[in-house]
């Protein structure tokens, strides 16, 4: 079946080949580690599961690389400000090396509890200052950039066109937003490639040029370079990326290599609370542990966020997470009632479900139409463990571990009782049936029964 994906570079779903045999080269921008990642990251990071997800659904194999922005920038878009990790270093009272180390934990911590796969390269920029002087030389060589009395520009002039992705017209672009403002720049859409540090800059590297530190969009070029090659198949990030960081990447590429280093460019709506922005002023920038705090898991989370495309902005409230938690539940019960039971289903059912699911899925990670098929599955009246399967293997894709739910092993002594416990229900011998189950509440096991079936925790 064919995959098609939305491709922001021809603004359009595009069917989806790699470059190279059945391996798909990835590219995700992550997280830049001055504080804990918010529910609004972690919202790109799901994005970007899927994405591999359904990529590997399809048979392909990936080499995917993700960077770690470990190198400070400035704290507001608006070319103001102190750089990040220097004010994290100052508020916490450690050194930036410490900083970047503390918030990579918690955020590869994040990722487990939401039982996202890592992608097979996880690049720290400050590991990588050697490849972004070269990559800067090698702009530099070709004739794309230009030296200032504290910095190298790159020259946007000199490209045949700035703005292929967000096809912004240059006036309307913000002067230098989101870099070092320097009034010696000859465009206003110029960026910078290398600053040269000034005495009491925090972070900083003896390079050609002197004590400098790299401007904040080499290091993915130079790393997608160094482990995915000069072109290959998929870069992602978030929806903000997209006129400002892509469109430097892909400048910086065309400088160095002259090509656009990857064929498709996708990017992940923002996640909204409350229907506006996230912002501490409103006190409503939310991480994982504050989910957690009220009694919410990562995976309900996770569930939440298949309400919504990828591509659509998703409201964030209390009241949905509540829903997404129930829902969680309703499907994990339901899988185990096909799980536990014993009828069985034509072939032909089973295609049906899978054909309309991988349509879904394929048709752009269309995440909220592959779920009602999910949902039609799960509530099909047939007890059947085929269903169970099959829910099983869409799990591959949903990542919602819909086999875990407390399924313990339960002691042969136990098993014995609960299947005795079975017959007696079938039998509608319920002075037995309550008989066996003090005695299962006796060995420190609770009963409940279900309308699919008993259920049993320890
Ligand atoms: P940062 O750590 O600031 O570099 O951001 C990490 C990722 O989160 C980037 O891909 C951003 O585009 C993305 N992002 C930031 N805020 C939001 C949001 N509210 N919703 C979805 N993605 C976001
Ligand atoms: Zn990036």
């Amino acid at each position: 079946m064919e995959l098609k994906l939305y491709n922001t570079l021809s603004r359009q779903k595009e069917v989806f080949k790699p470059i190279n045999g059945d391996k798909v080269r990835i590219y995700s921008c992550g997280p830049t580690v001055y504080y804990y990642a918010h529910i609004g990251n972690l919202r790109a990071y799901l994005f970007m599961d899927n994405l591999r997800r359904v990529l590997k659904y399809n048979g392909y194999e990936l080499l995917h690389a993700m960077n770690i922005t470990d190198v400070g920038h400035l704290v507001s878009d608006a070319d103001e400000g102190e750089d990040k990790m220097a004010v994290a270093a100052k508020r916490e009272n450690k050194n930036p090396y410490e900083i970047a180390e503390f918030y990579t934990n918690k955020f590869m911590i994040d990722l487990d509890k939401l039982n996202i796969n890592k992608p097979e390269v996880i690049c720290k920029a400050t590991d990588h200052i050697k490849e972004m002087e070269e990559y800067v030389k090698q702009i530099i060589k070709n004739g794309y950039a230009y030296e200032t009395e504290d910095t190298i520009y790159f020259d946007t002039s000199k490209l045949d066109k700035y703005g292929v992705l967000s096809n912004i017209k240059i006036d309307e672009q913000k002067a230098g937003a989101r870099v070092d403002f320097d009034n010696h720049k000859k465009n206003v859409t110029d960026f910078a490639l290398w600053i040269k540090a000034p005495e009491n800059h925090i972070m900083k590297w003896d390079t050609f040029w002197g004590k400098c530190y790299p401007g904040w969009h080499i290091e993915c070029s130079a790393m997608g370079r160094k482990y995915l090659g000069e072109h290959f198949d998929i870069h992602t990030g978030g929806i903000d990326h997209i006129p400002i960081h892509h469109e430097n990447e892909i400048a910086q590429s065309k400088g160095c290599t002259g090509q656009i280093p990857a064929n498709f460019w996708m990017h992940c709506e923002f996640l909204l609370i409350d229907g506006g922005k996230m912002s501490k002023s409103l006190n409503n920038v939310y991480t994982i542990a504050d989910l957690e705090e009220k009694g919410f898991s990562a995976m309900d989370y996770r569930m939440f966020n298949y309400t919504s495309h990828y591509r659509n902005k998703l409201n964030f409230t209390w009241d949905s997470l509540e829903s997404a938690k129930v829902a969680l539940n309703r499907l994990k019960e339901g899988y185990k009632k096909h799980y536990d039971g014993k009828e069985n289903v034509e072939d032909s059912v089973i295609n049906e479900y899978e054909q309309k699911f991988n349509e879904a899925i394929n048709d752009d990670l269309n995440m909220p139409l592959a779920m009602s098929v999910v949902w039609d599955v799960v509530k099909n009246n047939i007890k059947s463990p085929k269903f169970a399967e099959l829910l099983r293997k869409f799990d591959q894709v949903l990542g919602l571990k819909l086999d875990e739910k407390d399924r313990i092993e339960l002691p042969e002594d136990v098993k014995k009782l609960v299947d005795e416990r079975k017959i007696a229900r079938e039998n509608k011998d319920w002075a037995k049936s309550d008989e066996i189950r003090d005695k299962l509440v006796q060995m420190g096991y609770s009963v409940k029964d279900t309308k699919s079936g008993m259920e049993i925790t320890k």
